[in-house]
């Protein structure tokens, strides 16, 4: 069965609920929301997804956070949890984000109890995976990138398989203008769908949608969902710009 693409927008620590209105608007002169072909998924502050994930525009997209915690309740002063996430009317939740792994140092043991929470939450998360530039340039990338599938999985539960989503986001890409070619990103993909068809079965890993992330552009989007293992984007500072995030769609 061919996997539905995905085009997700990483708002990261940025937009006010205003603003978030305001590009609702803009980008629903771009789209008919109703007829949307892929799944389109945002992930804005959490100080605006209830308001966002509830507008009367917004609510015919798909809205996630940026993190969850591992437990669901508790004295955690200044987190937010799963079922919190899904109370804002929120689908998806991003796991292990580059920047929560290097600014917040979160380890793939800890990714891992996230994955499991928020699938406990009824949360479809996408698990987020990259190499550094270091790792990159020593040769290194592929087994890192596999050990971070494998460990975040650690304790994924079998039943949830056809909710996962991973996205590959080498980290030296994000932010920085640099993309990966889609000759590299092509072969990464499909490392990660070997590793996915060695955790699980070949008909699991093909199913599961693996985008791709890292300074992705209307400029460059096309080439990189052509490659037969990309489903598809997680972009970031094109996300900002609703006419920018807008070209994305329909690029075949
Ligand atoms: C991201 O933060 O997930 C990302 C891919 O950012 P950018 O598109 O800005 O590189």
């Amino acid at each position: 069965m061919a996997r539905k693409r995905i085009v997700a927008g990483n708002w990261k620590m940025n937009m006010t609920i205003e603003e978030g209105r305001n590009w609702l608007r803009s980008f629903s002169r771009h789209h008919d929301l109703a007829q949307l072909v892929e799944e389109v998924i945002i992930f804005p502050p959490f100080t605006a997804l209830a308001a966002l994930a509830n507008d009367e525009q917004g609510n015919l997209l798909q809205w996630g956070g940026q993190n969850l915690h591992e437990a669901g309740a508790g004295a955690y002063t200044g987190e937010i949890s799963g079922p919190m996430i899904r109370d804002c009317h929120a689908g998806w939740v991003l796991v292990g984000h580059s920047e929560r792994r290097t600014l917040f140092q979160e380890q793939d043991d800890l990714i891992s109890r996230k994955m499991r929470r928020a699938i406990d939450s009824d949360l479809q998360p996408i698990l987020c995976v990259g190499e550094t530039l270091e790792e990159r340039e020593s040769g290194q990338f592929m087994e890192v990138v596999a050990r971070q599938v494998v460990r975040g999985l650690a304790d994924f539960p079998q039943h949830a398989l056809d909710r996962l989503v991973i996205a590959y986001e080498p980290v030296w890409a994000i932010g920085t203008g640099k993309t990966a070619s889609p000759q590299d990103a092509q072969d990464m993909h499909q490392h990660i769908r070997e590793t996915l068809s060695r955790l699980y079965t070949q008909a699991v890993a093909s199913s599961i949608r693996i985008l791709y992330g890292g300074s992705v552009k209307p400029e460059n989007a096309a080439s990189l969902f052509a490659c037969p293992d990309i489903d598809g984007g997680l972009v970031g500072g094109a996300s900002l710009d609703p006419d920018q995030f807008a070209a994305l769609l329909g690029i075949r």
